[in-house]
């Protein structure tokens, strides 16, 4: 390897420790951290992201980009070198384009908004929030003309959390998808109700915790490259393959929240702990984009933990460790009992049936009021008109409404659109590997997962940030991202479930 290409590895090398610092300092945050930690925490973790955005925007990197962009000219588009200079000088393009006064004014206006978002919620009211988010939408229309080549503003704003990806793109999947799940959804609730009393019993945490360990250990989670803690809000976080995070929490009214908490944050584990070693400590290290990463999660949780197969093997341990409150129920029954549909007011809690309808209405919103068609002062109603005629269901407050999700309060605009993208997604591998391995269900019925984990690695988790996430998808499934897979998955599982 020539001279550029070294300084370049150390360089990125350097950069990639700054972000793993960042991860470890957030995750001890909010999993151990005394209270009397914040300050020294809040600057730490300020230092560190300043130094590592500093080192990579720096000229120094700039000129070993231009000069490795010269060199790779020759090489095979998709060789792992030319697609690492690719992606990092597009990387770095984008880093370089934002001036670090926005970024220091974008982050005193976040911690102010969320701040103010944290009131509102507290006691339901909007136009606590409503000055602060005016600044936070004010600021995304000045970031979005940072960019000014994009064919609709949102561009900008969807590809920092999924690479290429376009507005029309993410439109065109919610037009496909909206209108079909508001049917399938008003079909299911005519059909009488499951019964599923059986999950609101009084459970013991450790027990559904040792469960969980269980199921993380049967999918492939290593514990030697990994550890599960607790946290307010479940996440999963890395530093590298080798050390990978996840988080779950407990509410006894809710207790298989844990489990199924569990289950999606190893998904995302297992993404990082599979990714190949070429890219560790380089540039393309980790998850493409949220969209693909959302897919592994939804995958784990969904398709395969809320699956018939699955608890058939799994539910005859669940009641040996449960006999009081699980005698008489049967692998069937339970299973209905996971999957039930009830159209509710927080997509957190959404079932599968109507989560991607809750998504659609944010992502509606965002694009609306970025375009202007909408003001900040509209939010409540508009949100309120939505989820009447999606979901079927109105709040009776703005706690439950409008100001439910952190995100917009924390910048975070264009982020929504990953949640849907990636059931999307999820079930497109899922048909894919069931396609060349037709045994995988009698697999999963026996409690084993390592042809699926191998083959997910194979075709997604070992490429790092190599492809852009339509690349991955048509590589693993021969198809562009499509939701059609997804509307025929819930169709062929819910009528089943509820017997139409
Ligand atoms: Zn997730």
């Amino acid at each position: 390897m020539d001279d550029t290409f070294k300084n370049l590895e150390s360089v990125f090398g350097e950069i990639i420790d700054l972000r793993r610092a960042a991860a470890l300092l957030e995750w001890d945050e909010r999993v151990c951290m005394p209270e009397g930690g914040v300050q020294a925490h809040g600057d730490m973790l300020a230092t560190v992201r300043r130094l590592e955005h500093e080192k990579f925007t720096s000229r120094e990197t700039g000129e070993l980009l231009s000069e490795a962009k010269e060199r790779v000219k020759g090489l095979d588009r998709d060789s792992d070198l030319h697609r690492l200079v690719t992606v990092a000088a597009r990387d770095y393009d984008k880093a370089t384009r934002v001036p670090a006064a926005f970024v220091s004014e974008q982050a005193q206006t976040v911690s102010a908004a969320h701040h103010a978002w944290v009131e509102a919620r507290s006691k339901s009211d909007f136009s606590i929030f409503r000055p602060h988010l005016q600044k936070v939408v004010d600021l995304k229309r000045r970031y979005v003309a940072f960019f000014p080549e994009v064919e609709q503003p949102y561009d900008a704003l969807l590809d920092d959390f999924e690479p290429g990806m376009k507005t029309s793109e993410v439109q065109e999947i919610f037009d496909t998808l909206g209108s079909r799940q508001v049917t399938l959804v008003q079909s299911l609730v005519d059909r009488p109700q499951i019964d599923d009393t059986v999950l609101t019993l009084p459970y013991a945490e450790k027990d559904i915790w040792d469960f969980g360990v269980e199921i993380m250990t049967s999918f492939g989670f290593d514990w030697a490259r990994g550890r599960q803690d607790k946290s307010a809000h479940p996440f999963a976080t890395s530093a590298g393959p080798g050390d990978v995070r996840v988080t779950t929490r407990f509410d006894a009214s809710q207790p298989f929240g844990l489990l199924f908490g569990t289950l999606h944050e190893t998904g995302h584990a297992l993404y990082e702990q599979g990714l190949g070693s070429r890219w560790s400590r380089s540039l393309l290290e980790g998850g493409v984009s949220l969209g693909v990463h959302e897919s592994q999660s939804r995958l784990w949780e969904n398709l395969v933990g809320r699956s018939l197969p699955f608890w058939e093997c799994f539910f005859p341990r669940l009641q040996k460790r449960f006999p009081a409150q699980l005698d008489g129920v049967t692998p069937r029954q339970f299973y209905r009992a996971v999957n039930k549909v009830e159209p509710s007011l927080i997509r957190v809690e959404a079932d599968e049936a109507t989560y991607n309808l809750h998504v659609m209405l944010r992502v509606e919103l965002e694009i609306a009021l970025l375009g202007g068609e909408i003001t900040v002062a509209d939010l409540p109603e508009a949100w309120n008109g939505r989820m009447k005629s999606y979901v079927g269901v109105v709040p009776d407050g703005d706690a439950k409404g409008v100001l439910q999700d952190i995100h917009w309060a924390i910048g975070l605009f264009g982020y929504f659109a990953t949640y849907t993208i990636g059931n999307v997604i999820s079930v497109q591998l899922w048909d894919a590997c069931h396609g060349v391995e037709p045994s995988l269900d009698d697999q999963i019925r026996r409690g084993e997962f390592s042809t699926l984990l191998a083959w997910l690695r194979t075709r997604v988790h070992e490429h790092g940030r190599k492809y852009q996430p339509q690349e991955v998808v048509e590589r693993a499934t021969g198809a562009r991202i499509d939701p059609e897979p997804y509307l025929r998955y819930l169709d062929r599982k819910f009528r089943e479930i509820y017997g139409f």
